[in-house]
């Protein structure tokens, strides 16, 4: 009896298959052609950057399909959605906790890992609560 060899290294939109089903998200095609995209690499995209990439790419979907796929995806904790000027949502593929800066002119958010910030003091929060998690963004300008 012959075995066969391992098949090779599933493609990249297989491998997003299987984490939205391991997620417990139906993979229909338009939620796996934007998990590809987004979950391909550690990055940050605003919801019309994807809209763009999948239009340019050839897919017909609309923008409250994009919205409403993001919105199911971070509900799920495949990506996170980051609050960083209120003037879009952004969304992160990197879901480990981690602080941004953001560049103003280019609008780039870079990744700042936990151990490179230390707060020396937090308020105590109010009676009833605790910290769940810390955002924070540190605005880059062009040195004056
Ligand atoms: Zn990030």
């Amino acid at each position: 009896m012959e075995l066969s060899a391992p098949s090779a290294a599933a493609s990249a939109s297989q491998r997003c298959e299987g984490r939205l089903s391991d997620c417990g998200i139906r993979p229909t095609a338009q939620r796996v052609r934007i998990a590809t995209l987004l979950l391909s690499a550690p990055q940050h995209l605003s919801a019309e950057q994807i809209l763009a990439s999948l239009r340019a790419a050839g897919a017909r979907v609309s923008k409250a399909t994009v919205y409403n796929t993001l919105n199911l995806f971070a509900a799920h904790g495949l990506i996170r959605q980051l609050s960083v000027d209120g003037s879009r949502a952004w969304f992160d593929s990197n879901v480990e906790p981690h602080y941004h800066f953001h560049d103003l002119e280019s609008g780039a958010l870079i990744d700042v890992p936990v151990p490179a910030v230390a707060f020396s003091s937090l308020p105590v929060p109010p009676p009833g609560t605790e910290v769940a998690g810390i955002d924070l963004v540190i605005r880059l300008r062009k040195k004056m």
